[in-house]
């Protein structure tokens, strides 16, 4: 499941389990389940390096 941090500073997306409760950046329980737009900034995180240029639209 991708969560990510509300808190205004660090707002991490990432990886966790159902079980996970506080964001591993800044440790502070305030983690929530990632939007749509959320999952697709994570994903193309972890694509960018492989993909360099590559633009939809
Ligand atoms: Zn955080």
């Amino acid at each position: 499941m991708i969560y990510s941090c509300q808190t205004k500073c660090c707002h991490y997306i990432f990886l966790g389990s159902e079980q996970q409760r506080a964001c591993p950046d800044c440790g502070k329980q305030q983690i929530q389940p990632a939007t749509a737009a959320e999952r697709a900034e994570f994903f193309h995180r972890h694509t960018a390096a492989l993909v360099k240029r590559r633009r939809s639209g």
